[in-house]
């Protein structure tokens, strides 16, 4: 049983991993977290959305450093958290990591991690998500 549902987080990995938007084959505009319908186009768009994995490249449109955090996070405090503007053209809010806050500017080039987010403190649970770092 324990077996199982281990290899199923694995399993579900990667799409996990993958930032799966969506695009109005009408307009080309593209979403995320994935649209129902595109806003632009409003009912020419319905079923005319199509999957598509984003880059997870962007720019940082700006910035914020949060220096108190709710227990879960008081481990991470001061870190960064910033809008960042995919190539596709979505705005993500996401934690930046790999560098001092000091070093976060507004258009800085950054890529999406797989990271921990946090770490449930009475179940021991991990949870992951993506977060953004300074792309070399
Ligand atoms: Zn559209």
């Amino acid at each position: 049983m324990m077996k199982e549902s281990v290899a199923r987080f694995w399993r579900e990995i990667p799409q996990r991993y993958n930032i799966i938007g969506n695009k109005c084959t009408v307009c080309g505009r593209v979403f995320f977290p994935p649209r129902e319908s595109c806003p632009y186009c409003r009912r020419k768009s319905l079923g005319k959305m199509q999957k598509i994995q984003l880059s997870g490249k962007g720019k940082i449109v700006t910035y914020t450093i949060i220096h108190s955090a709710t227990e879960d996070f008081e481990d991470q405090v001061p870190y960064p958290i910033a809008i960042v503007e995919l190539d596709e053209g979505p705005r993500i809010t996401a934690q930046i990591v790999d560098c001092k806050p000091e070093d976060v500017k507004i258009d800085m080039r950054v890529e999406s991690t797989f990271r921990k987010i946090r770490q449930d403190g009475s179940t021991g649970a991990i949870y992951y998500g993506y977060k953004f770092r300074p792309m070399r």
